[in-house]
């Protein structure tokens, strides 16, 4: 037997991991920088990592009062009822959580092209139909209301990330407000925020009081350097209140990933550093590499490099791992994550390196 029929899904294309690169190339992987993915290159609060460790005593329990204070966290952070707090495994185990309360099938979903690959899969696994809106390179990847709403068809599901991935731009809050005045009724419009801390651009979740159409995603995984332990959140509309309960995998965010959460809430020096340093290593990149960049409030930074893969894979020659963008239809281009300063540093300097070689004549 087959699964379902599966030829209109497509993969996640991961950026390639420190042990895999380094097995390939006969290296150490401490030899590797490592800016593909958009982790915090200072690694978690310590409080965060005390937190795991304390939890590995009692991991042979469900998690439950741990995700209830997590929870009433979350809620006074942002000023929210508990209910409209959604914990999930990951910002893209809450965008599941969206996807199950939202679509019945072949219920329509408009997503950012380029943009994050899961907002599309996760609506196939779902049987909704994806569609996308253009952001245009010549435009700096401008995300206004009128960039969606020009090709918007009513859709159930409208997803804008901001600050975006791959392009670092954010969507102005009156963009927001015009895009969410401007849809349907029954349509929701998520407003990822992944990268939100590293952006000086307010939160849309302040809008929750004002829209009942408006779903707002964060995640640990970024600022607060837990994308290890898989954990994140969607902050919903007021209404929605008995669907959690109906749409979560039970017990889906450990015990460890919830305590680390809530201790890393605490820590805002932790947070406040790492965003400092994004902030310093984006301007590194904008003014040292020699490729036009594009702007960005996020904790990388997209770079015009002529070939995307071909830049990719000679860098990761001398040991620095970047993001090639072809997966998200972008092959002229790869996207930096923001290092240390050592690790920024280095991968400038080497991929200034492999540019001017690949720009050298061929002997
Ligand atoms: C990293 C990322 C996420 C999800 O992160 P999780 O690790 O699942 O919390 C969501 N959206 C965008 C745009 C991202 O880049």
């Amino acid at each position: 037997m087959q699964p379902r029929d599966l030829s209109a899904h497509v993969e996640y294309v991961p950026g390639r991991g420190v042990e895999e690169v380094a097995r390939d190339l006969g290296l150490d992987p401490e030899e590797l920088v490592k800016l593909s993915s958009n982790e915090n290159p200072h690694g978690a609060s310590p409080a965060a990592v005390d937190a795991v460790r304390d939890a590995a005593a009692d991991v042979s329990v469900y998690p439950k009062a741990a995700h209830t204070d997590l929870t009433a966290e979350l809620a006074e952070k942002w000023g929210l009822s508990t209910d409209q707090v959604w914990v999930g495994p990951g910002a893209d185990g809450a965008i599941d959580y969206l996807s199950r309360a939202m679509l019945d099938p072949d219920d329509p979903v408009l997503v950012p092209d380029p943009g994050f690959s899961y907002y599309g899969m996760s609506a196939r696994y779902h049987h909704g139909d994806v569609r996308s809106y253009a952001l245009s390179k010549a435009d700096q990847f401008a995300m206004t209301a009128d960039t969606v709403l020009d090709v918007y068809d009513g859709e159930r599901v409208v997803f804008v990330t901001s600050p975006h991935n791959p392009t670092g731009a954010t969507m102005a809050r009156e963009e927001i407000e015009a895009l969410l005045a401007g849809v349907d009724e029954e349509t929701l419009v998520v407003v990822d925020e992944a990268y939100g801390e590293f952006a000086e651009e307010p939160s849309a979740a302040a809008l929750l009081d004002g829209y009942d159409n408006l779903a707002v995603l964060r995640t640990f995984s970024k600022a607060y350097g837990l994308a290890g332990l898989r954990i994140g959140y969607a902050l919903v509309p007021e209404a929605w209140a008995d669907a959690y309960a109906k749409v979560s995998t039970p017990f889906a965010a450990s015990e460890a990933a919830l305590r680390a959460a809530i201790a890393a809430l605490d820590d805002e020096a932790h947070v406040e550093k790492s965003v400092e340093s994004a902030a310093w290593a984006r301007e590194y990149v904008h003014e040292h590499l020699d490729a036009p960049t594009f702007d960005s409030e996020a904790n990388f930074v997209l770079c015009e490099v002529g070939d995307g893969s071909a830049v990719a894979e000679a860098a990761q020659g001398q040991g620095v791992i970047v993001r090639d963008c072809s997966s998200f239809g972008l092959p002229g281009c790869i996207r930096v994550s923001c290092g240390t300063e050592d690790e920024t540093r280095r991968a400038v300097e080497t991929l200034n390196d492999v540019l001017a070689d690949l720009e050298a004549p061929e002997a």
